[in-house]
């Protein structure tokens, strides 16, 4: 089983961290960032699931926030590519794929979070159309999005064979706004470069055409796109962790107390190597998540929560560790450090938290 990589896929590595370096010294546009991802062939069509992850891990070690916006186009994209009619597949993807829209993934309700299947927002058939009605939280990338990715409940009584999956165009025109509004972007305590957003259906018609599987496919479908989310959450983490390790090792040599580099100091040391130790197990669970998933073996569920559980709680308190290390100088707004541990605390919850994975991982070994 390959779970280390290949020299290509380090190069590969190497050089998004260097265009991505460029383009971030303006001020990041999420949407610019992937169409020139994509111009520069870092995103292709035929691309193994494994390079979005080595891209999404390169990207996070100099900005984690961008990885919940990869994370969400990349979900997106996989639910088309898998369960989409061929109508849909050839309206969208290489829109998508080519960054021209900006997806969005919509779930999550108020009184629906880690408890999927007990979202009220409802989908009724009217002639050739659906009615959908509903309040989404949360939802990634809301306010640029071009498409949304939504689930509602189709049968009168809540049941989870009646969950179904839908797509939905955003609306320009005053009338139909209101159809389909989007709240402003919700202020959160990190990872705020990718936009969450509240939306709200009222009465919005779609065609019937628009529907993703079957009626009653939408857990399934939510649940498979979870599972790719579990892993690039992990990619994120990973980043962060090595932009972290990066600027510990930078700091901590270069500043002098007492005479000496901090770095001399023991204290400093095992902070650092324990980062290293950690990230290198949290690299290999990543990759071997990756793995399972693009050989569809059964342990793909509970290799990407243990990967997602592991390596955001890791980044949590290596994150922690690293503004530590930088003392004042890491509390600093624009330090890399700070953000990350803002971004890092904002990875336990999203994507499933870091309980629900724990809950996953003892369900697949036949504990529930
Ligand atoms: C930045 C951000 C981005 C997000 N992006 C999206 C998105 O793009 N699309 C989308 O649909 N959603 C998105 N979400 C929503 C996210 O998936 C939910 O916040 C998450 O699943 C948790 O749901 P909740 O917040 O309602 O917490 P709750 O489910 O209310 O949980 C509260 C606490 O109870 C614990 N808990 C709940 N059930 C159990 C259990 N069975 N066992 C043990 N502990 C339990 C939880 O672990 C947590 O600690 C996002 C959230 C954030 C913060």
């Amino acid at each position: 089983m390959q779970v280390l990589l290949t020299e290509e896929d380090l190069t590969l590595k190497d050089s998004i961290e260097s265009f991505v370096l460029e383009q971030t010294e303006k001020e990041v546009n999420l949407r610019n960032l992937w169409q020139s991802l994509y111009k520069k062939s870092f995103i292709c069509q035929d691309n193994s699931l494994l390079k979005n992850i080595l891209l999404t891990e390169s990207i996070c070690s100099i900005n984690p926030g961008i990885g919940l916006f990869l994370l969400t186009q990349f979900a997106c994209i996989e639910i088309i590519k898998s369960f989409a009619n061929d109508n849909l597949k050839t309206q969208y993807l290489d829109k998508l794929i080519s960054g021209k829209h900006i997806a969005c993934f919509a779930l999550t309700e108020p009184n629906a979070g880690s408890d999927v299947t007990s979202i009220q927002t409802t989908a009724k058939q009217k002639d050739n159309s659906w009615i959908i009605n509903g309040h989404k939280i949360w939802a990634s990338n809301g306010s640029i999005a071009d498409i949304f990715i939504t689930f509602a409940q189709t049968k009168e009584h809540r049941d989870k064979s009646g969950i179904t999956c839908f797509l939905i165009q955003r609306q320009e025109t005053g009338d139909k706004k209101q159809e389909l509004e989007i709240l402003p972007d919700t202020p959160k305590l990190g990872v705020k470069i990718t936009p969450s957003n509240e939306i709200k259906f009222k009465d919005l018609k779609i065609d019937s055409n628009s529907m993703i599987g079957q009626i009653g496919d939408g857990i399934k479908i939510a649940l498979s796109s979870i599972t790719t989310g579990r892993i690039f959450c992990a990619a994120q983490a990973c980043g962060l962790l090595t932009g972290c390790l990066k600027e510990s090792v930078k700091y901590s040599s270069k500043r002098n107390q007492f005479g000496k580099a901090i770095s001399d100091n023991q204290a400093i040391k095992w902070y650092i190597a324990d980062m290293t130790k950690d990230l290198d197990a949290a690299r290999l669970l990543l990759y071997k998540a990756t793995w399972a998933k693009e050989n569809k073996t059964e342990e793909v569920n509970k290799l990407s929560s243990m990967a997602k559980y592991f390596s955001t709680s890791r980044a949590a308190i290596h994150a922690n560790k690293a503004v530590q290390i930088q003392g004042g100088a890491g509390l600093r707004e624009s330090s890399f450090v700070a953000n990350a541990y803002r971004d890092a605390k904002v990875l336990e919850i999203y994507e499933g938290t870091n309980e629900i994975q724990k809950v996953v991982t003892s369900k697949e070994l036949g504990l529930y």
